[in-house]
């Protein structure tokens, strides 16, 4: 049987899906992905909305991530860059910390902002530095602890661990107790410091859409949903049944395959509320945190602060509340709203659209950065992919894509010396 007759079925076109694809392409196969909605990208999509892009909730690409640089073409993606830090909306004042190493304009902010210690100040530096030095294969292999703990042991203030880390890392990691492991916060921080945070100037989707651009040999069925997955054989939602000699499950899988139904993931919701608004509150390219304990937002962000590919005229603001504390629809946007006035100062803002995202970012009690392609095989022909076996991150995701890919590869290594 030659290289093409082989067929291997991905489930899922998200990011590690593509990027299993991408693999198995580059080897010499031809593969089919089954995709059940009507477009690639998974968790990474953006919808033009009145002229303005809105990302299906606030993400952004961080340029240092080792797989995203390997397999994605920035200049394409013609990557906008966030400035290194944060605007801190705190007692009605508006204050920006960052890292003056990085962008000088930063420096006096930074350095006369009420917001932590002077010896809070100068361990972030120390810490960037000590980051720096470590590798990712350390960070993941040292004892692993909570966000939270971690920055108390390091000796952070109370105040900058309330006021910064708190709110910036529950933007990430969608939980707002600092509740995820180190290794994570350790990796982020790592990559915060040897890169930038940036949105293609088309909107996050422009990643999945350049991956799957560069694909020549692999076939995509889209609003063709799975419905259960066993040895050499897929049965679809609407009851035809698909022989297959490999299936890489690039999305969660414990409902997809009978022997993993008792291992569902847990995830972390979130929402992402859009705003258009006259005129913008933060005028460099900087998130806005809110660090007040009692509010719903977390962050806000202007995307039309950075170079999008299309405009509505006026600015868009995007509003990410991690914790909604149940409370949903109309009430949700009124209550936004109110704490954009209270908050930010933000008085007249008219609503776009609010992403309710349940299954945001799998909540992992054991986090890895990856995964060797032995490990990655659940049975002879079934393998596993998704940030869901990693981490939840983009990086991820690509990782666990090419490690399941290799696994088919390995399996198949005699055949083809
Ligand atoms: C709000 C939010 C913010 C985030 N922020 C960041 C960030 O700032 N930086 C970062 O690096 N990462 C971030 N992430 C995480 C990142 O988006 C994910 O880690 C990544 O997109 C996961 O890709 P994936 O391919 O593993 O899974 P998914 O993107 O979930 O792809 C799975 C695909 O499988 C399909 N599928 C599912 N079930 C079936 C079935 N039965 N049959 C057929 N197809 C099926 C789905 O439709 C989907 O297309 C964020 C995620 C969210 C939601």
């Amino acid at each position: 049987m030659e290289k093409q007759d082989y067929k291997i079925h991905i489930v899922g076109a998200g990011v590690s899906g593509l990027i299993a694809a991408t693999v198995l392409e580059q080897n010499g196969f031809s593969p089919i992905i089954l995709e059940a909605t009507e477009r690639a990208g998974g968790r990474v999509k953006t919808d033009n909305i009145n002229g303005y892009q809105l990302d299906q909730g606030f993400q952004v690409l961080l340029t240092a991530y080792p797989a995203a640089q390997k397999y994605l073409d920035y200049d394409s993606l013609e990557l906008q860059h966030f400035l290194p830090g944060a605007s801190i909306f705190k007692n009605g004042k508006q204050e920006v910390i960052g890292d003056p190493l990085r962008d000088a304009s930063l420096l006096f902010s930074t350095l006369f902002a009420n917001i932590g210690s002077v010896a809070d100040k100068l361990k972030i530096l120390k810490l960037n530095t000590s980051l720096k030095k470590k590798s990712i294969d350390e960070i993941f292999s040292d004892e692993a602890q909570t966000t939270f703990s971690y920055l108390t042991d390091l000796g952070f203030s109370s105040e900058i661990i309330d006021d910064f880390f708190t709110p910036f890392f529950s933007g990430i990691f969608l939980e707002n107790k600092l509740e995820t492991s180190s290794r994570m916060f350790e990796f982020v921080y790592k990559m915060f410091g040897e890169g930038d945070a940036a949105v293609p100037k088309g909107g996050m989707e422009e990643i999945p859409k350049q991956l799957v651009r560069q694909l020549q040999n692999t076939s995509i069925n889209y609003n063709t949903a799975v419905a259960s997955i066993s040895e050499k054989e897929i049965l679809l939602a609407n009851g035809t049944k698909i022989e297959s000699d490999f299936t890489i499950v690039a999305t969660e899988p414990s409902q997809l395959i009978r022997n993993l139904k008792n291992q569902a993931t847990e995830w972390h919701s979130c929402d992402t509320l859009y705003f258009e608004t006259e005129n913008r509150k933060i005028n460099k390219k900087l998130i806005g945190l809110l660090p007040e304990t009692d509010s719903l937002i977390n962050n806000i962000f202007y995307p039309t602060s950075l170079e999008t590919m299309v405009s509505g005229g006026k600015e868009l603001l995007s509003v990410t509340v991690v914790n909604n504390n149940g409370i949903t629809g109309k009430e949700l946007v009124n209550r936004v709203q109110e704490e954009l006035r209270e908050y930010c100062g933000i008085t007249s803002c008219t609503f776009l659209k609010h992403y309710h995202i349940p299954m945001s970012l799998p909540n992992l009690s054991q986090l890895q950065y990856e995964i060797p392609p032995s490990e990655t095989r659940l049975t002879e022909t079934i393998y596993l992919a998704g940030d869901v076996q990693l981490n939840g991150s983009l990086n991820a995701a690509m990782l666990a894509g090419e490690s399941a890919a290799h696994g088919v590869l390995e399996n198949l290594e005699g055949l083809f010396k």
